[in-house]
């Protein structure tokens, strides 16, 4: 249960004073549901009102705050607006209101009275004035005017000085919460403890608190952070602390499928191949992520894992994500089993009964020894003589929560989890955290990099009359239209409308494939497209993990500017692998921005995966890497990877510790760090540990 004292964090963010249900939408959009998010939503600058000039010396265009006489009220007139005139001994300032309420402004600024003013100081006609003053104080309440002013986010409809009314009504609901930290480390760096570290980022005195460098919001991103390690690392731990079993195999078979394979592997495949071998040869379950771009080669060091368990008797299974990428490893797959005197099968929604129940009986005897299938895999009828190894391809479809659900499929098999999305370490830490990571870092040998061109659609024409030419000559195209966030129905129309005024050019050569269609339709344009009985292929993002069409040379992508660069990187590995040239054009409608152009200039430079994905961490920030959609991966409020990696290192490090010295958090700083799970939301992570 979540301790009583973070209750009040919890309310609905309408439980603040002056918060009703329409201004509770909006906020709720800014920063969350919970007074917590409120509290947690941190300054993205500071407005600083600590300039106190003179009248005559105040900047043009400046912040200041200044004490003045009022002189005289010269009440609107027409279109003229209402008028206080003030003085310091320096000169005159004029204060500017429109639709101003003559009462409120003689309470407000009395006639010869001293009131300090703040805001923006503007020029008319050569002298100083100030339309609509942000603060109006009586010197006496001096104290009540903020120098230092956050900013927080906003939306629209949402006013700064409702928002940060609201915030600072969150903040004082904020309790002194025990110490989660461990003391030394918190010395070391000289952080604050948490309350006064939390507090002190909410009123930064400078720009440089608003960093997130500063000490303050470093110590609370590191909360965050181990919040997120800490709870990775709980569940890790319950699906990997029953043992599994040592898979050591004599070799035999993979023997067998060296010889008939007609490469050599790579060094890097070679490394990643020696990594999962001695781990499923540890008594330890294996829980490893298998990292490698588009085309390096995962699926032949999947088979060897696959074949390493056979070798002792045990079966495995290959799961993808789509039928046709399911049929497509059968196709890599068969002749290789066959050549080393193995059963593989595939199984899918689309066995007939009678088809499907003769595979589950020849399954459930151990007479299948490799499987492969989609998602229908792991019904509860799926029975298993001795699954030893699961390997899961395409990982990130599949969500974080489906992998820990898979593992509890079988009798604690060894899983390995393939992803052909460059992860970036740090990315990869977040979701994935304490989870053995191999990767495939180069490709095989003679690989062409493709031609990467970046288009504005203006040039339309010139694109179709190239996408003619390359199908005059037998190549296939692929052509992406975008995923419009916000409605599917404008994308589909996007792509309908693409549909149609290529089908004019190449009539029943042109296929479309969209999100909409049911994945019997979907599979049987992807087949047309694969077996060449289709020139261009139109797509949304489905094909992203796509087919394998050796013919196909062209990529276009419309909007690519819209696209995350991982997910531009993965389109651009449908094509180029064959000996022919491969191009990808990237259509943008301009005019770019500065972070757009950097962007798809990266793309131009680069093949390599890994370093595009860091490259778009960096430009973009964690949450948009791969695409909204579909990125799985915990949004951070306080943290921000692109500076806070090493924290995000450091709090992976730590939560091993911790739980190797006080596994169910039973110490008083086990306790506290219940706490602090619970105020990160990872309730999931806490419910795993023993009451106490
Ligand atoms: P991915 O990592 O994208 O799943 P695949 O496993 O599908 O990549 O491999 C891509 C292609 O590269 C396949 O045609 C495969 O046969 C080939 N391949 C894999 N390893 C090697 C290698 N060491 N040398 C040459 N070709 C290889
Ligand atoms: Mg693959």
């Amino acid at each position: 249960m979540r301790p009583s004292i973070l209750n009040p964090l919890f309310a609905d963010v309408t439980a603040l004073p002056g918060v009703g249900p329409k201004l509770g939408k909006l906020i709720e959009k800014a920063a969350g549901p919970h007074v917590a998010d409120l509290a947690l939503t941190l300054p993205i600058n500071l407005i600083d009102r600590s300039a106190r000039p003179k009248i005559a010396d105040a900047l043009i265009g400046q912040i200041a705050t200044m004490e003045v006489l009022v002189d005289r009220h010269e009440p609107s007139q027409g279109r003229r607006p209402y008028r206080v005139i003030c003085s310091d001994e320096s000169g005159f300032m004029t204060l500017v209101f429109f639709h101003a309420r003559a009462d409120f402004l003689l309470r407000a600024l009395p006639d010869g009275e001293h009131r300090i003013i703040s805001g923006k100081v503007e020029d008319f006609n050569g002298a100083r004035q100030m339309t609509h003053p942000d603060h109006m104080v009586d010197p006496e309440s001096s104290a009540d005017l903020p120098l230092f002013e956050p900013v927080y986010p906003l939306t629209a409809g949402l006013s700064s000085a409702v928002m940060r009314k609201s915030i600072a009504a969150a903040i004082s609901r904020m309790p002194d919460l025990p110490e989660w930290q461990d003391r030394a480390w918190l010395q070391n760096h000289q952080w604050e403890p948490w309350l006064h570290a939390f507090k002190s980022a909410h009123q930064p005195q400078s720009l440089a608190e608003v960093s997130p460098l500063a000490p303050a919001r470093q110590r609370l991103a590191y909360d965050e952070l181990l919040a997120n390690q800490l709870a990775l690392a709980l569940i890790r731990r319950t699906r990997v602390r029953a043992a599994g079993r040592p898979i050591k195999g004599d070799g035999r078979l993979c023997a067998k499928v060296k010889s008939a394979l007609p490469f050599d592997l790579t060094g890097a495949q070679k490394s990643a191949l020696k990594e999962i071998f001695d781990d499923m040869a540890a008594p330890d379950r294996m829980v490893r992520l298998l990292q490698g771009d588009v085309g390096s080669g995962k699926t032949v060091v999947a088979l060897y894992a696959m074949l390493n368990t056979v070798e002792t008797g045990g079966q495995a299974c290959l799961m993808a994500p789509t039928e046709i990428l399911a049929r497509q490893h059968l196709e890599t797959l068969a002749p290789l089993c066959a050549q080393a005197g193995i059963e593989i099968e595939i199984l899918t929604g689309r066995d007939k009964a009678g088809q499907r129940a003769a595979k589950l009986e020849r399954l459930a005897d151990g007479n299948i020894d490799i499987l492969l299938g989609t998602h229908a895999i792991f019904q509860e009828t799926v029975k298993f003589h001795d699954l030893a190894c699961v390997v899961v391809d395409e990982q990130h479809r599949f969500g974080v929560h489906q992998r820990l659900a898979l593992a509890d499929k079988g009798p604690r098999p060894d899983m390995l989890v393939m992803t052909a999305t460059p992860i970036p370490r740090t990315l990869a830490l977040t979701a994935y955290g304490d989870m053995e990571v191999s990767v495939i870092s180069e490709k095989p040998p003679g690989r062409k990099p493709v031609d990467t061109r970046t288009i504005p659609i203006e040039r339309l024409d010139e694109i179709i009359a190239a996408v003619k030419r390359a199908a005059a000559k037998g190549e296939q195209i692929y052509w992406v239209c975008p995923l419009v966030e916000e409605s599917e129905i404008l994308s589909l129309t996007a792509a309908e409308d693409r549909y149609a005024a290529l089908k004019e050019q190449f009539q029943d050569r042109v296929g479309l494939v969209h999100g909409r269609m049911s994945s019997v339709e979907k599979d049987a344009v992807m087949e047309a497209f694969h077996d060449g009985r289709l020139s261009v292929l139109i797509a949304t993002t489905v094909i992203e993990v796509g087919v394998n069409a050796p013919n196909a040379t062209v990529m276009v992508v419309e909007h690519a500017e819209c696209f995350g660069l991982a997910q531009l990187h993965q389109l651009r590995g449908r094509v180029g692998r064959s000996e022919l040239p491969a191009v990808c054009i990237l259509l943008y409608k301009g005019p770019l921005g500065e972070t757009a152009k950097a962007r798809l200039q990266i793309l131009r430079e680069t093949q390599d995966g890994f370093r595009i994905a860091e490259e778009d961490l960096r430009l973009r920030g964690a949450g948009d890497l791969l695409g909204a959609a579909q990125s799985g991966f915990p949004q951070f409020r306080l943290a921000d990877l692109s500076v806070h990696s090493e924290l995000l290192a450091a709090a992976r490090d730590d939560a091993r510790l911790i739980i190797e010295r006080d596994a169910d958090l039973a110490s008083d700083r086990g306790k506290a760090l219940r706490t602090l799970l619970y105020l990160f939301g990872r309730d999931d992570a806490v419910k795993l540990l023993r009451a106490g």
